[in-house]
């Protein structure tokens, strides 16, 4: 069974703190880049054995500044080359200035029933201070409109750690999107990653860097609240309601096969990984053939491994000792001794069967990992 991701890589513009492979003003390249896809998504069944698929994420990028025409095209090559089950997670991420009703209910009739709405904040000046499209306002419209239009399994998207933003205003956030009554939310911490506008404007003074303590203190303060509000903290950034965990995701954290389609998607299929050309118009290009695989790794024992720890302990649930001597035929406590005595001196793990973060591990996450890596 392989989960499928689907690359939008268009947006409107490019948010100040984003280093995803996005890019404004290719409105020209869609029709293109739709057929593209189509062109890959057959040439990977064919190579694949047209396997069942378990779920399809289409991400960005903001795939809803297609037209729904497009999406039902996506969708429908995936339908076509791959055993697709009628009643199996299809999430579409959208962002709230490119939604309407019309908009949403045809993208629902077309088989989407999971929407992952990029709100980020509900605070106008702190959207601009990100450099979003849209308003606060408009969020929690886009919110009700995909009500709406039939969609009962919502995710909410949420930055905290802004600069200049307080715990209360993160929390007053928090609180109005929570009362939406979404069934998952991500909340993730802001990091300035190279390259970016808000990198360039902390390195020129005209905003700081986020508070790092601040920003641990809204991390507790998220899992405290959203356990009250009845979510399940289920991976470091995640949050669902019973039963309203993203089931693709949970692939990638649990180690199974995925395989990405469009500019600079990832797969994964066995041990082996492998990812496109990241460039739109270079994509295009070569969809459909073996030279639009850019880069390939064959995994080692000793990566699969690690891999397992550090996406496992990624889900509060941890990774189960059982599962990796089944898999791997040696306890992990045996491979990863050393890693795992510190961990757990350091209170950043604990064993019981199973390995997994404590509190305190879940807020020093990267530490974690990197002993991993
Ligand atoms: S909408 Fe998302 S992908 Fe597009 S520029 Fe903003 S953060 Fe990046």
């Amino acid at each position: 069974m392989l989960a499928v991701y689907i690359h939008i890589p268009f947006c409107k513009q490019k948010c100040k703190y984003c280093d995803f492979n996005s890019h404004p003003g290719l409105e020209s390249f869609y029709q293109a880049y739709i057929d593209a896809l189509a062109g890959e998504i057959s040439f990977q069944a064919s190579k694949l054995d047209s396997p069942d698929v378990k779920s399809i994420y289409m991400g960005g990028g903001t795939p809803t500044l297609l037209d729904t025409a497009h999406i039902d095209a996506i969708l429908g090559a995936v339908g076509r080359y791959f055993s697709v089950a009628r009643d199996i997670e299809v999430s579409v991420e959208a962002n709230p200035e490119t939604v309407s009703l019309d908009k949403l209910t045809s993208i629902r009739k077309a088989g989407v029933n999971r929407l992952s709405i990029g709100f980020q904040s509900l605070d106008d000046e702190y959207l601009r201070l990100l450099g979003r499209k849209h308003s606060a306002e408009q969020a929690v419209k886009a919110f009700r409109l995909a009500r709406e239009a039939g969609f009962d399994n919502i995710n909410v998207d949420l930055i905290f750690g802004i600069p200049g933003q307080s715990l209360a205003n993160w929390a007053l956030t928090l609180e109005q999107a929570v009362s939406l009554g979404p069934e998952h939310l991500s909340c993730y911490g802001l990091t300035i990653e190279p390259g970016t506008v808000l990198e360039r404007e902390i390195a020129n003074g005209l905003i700081e860097n986020p508070d790092e303590d601040l920003q641990a203190d809204m991390l507790v303060y998220t899992m405290e609240s959203l356990e009250e509000s009845g979510f399940e903290h289920y991976e470091i950034s995640n949050y669902a309601k019973p039963g309203r965990q993203c089931a693709h995701n949970l692939t990638y954290w649990s180690g199974g096969d995925y395989v990405g389609f469009g500019a600079g998607a990832h797969s994964k299929i066995e041990s082996r990984r492998f990812s496109n050309i990241a460039g739109p118009q270079k994509y295009i290009e070569n969809a459909g053939t073996d030279s639009c695989v850019a880069d390939t790794i064959d995994l080692s024992l000793q990566d699969e491994m690690s891999e397992m720890l550090f996406l496992g302990l990624r889900k509060t649930e941890g990774i189960s000792s059982e599962e990796f001597k089944a898999r791997f035929g040696k306890p992990v406590q045996a491979v990863f001794k050393d890693e795992i005595n510190d961990l757990v001196r350091d209170g950043l793990v604990i064993q019981d069967g199973r390995l997994r973060l404590t509190k305190k591990g879940i807020l020093f996450g990267n530490e974690v990992f990197s002993k991993f890596l």
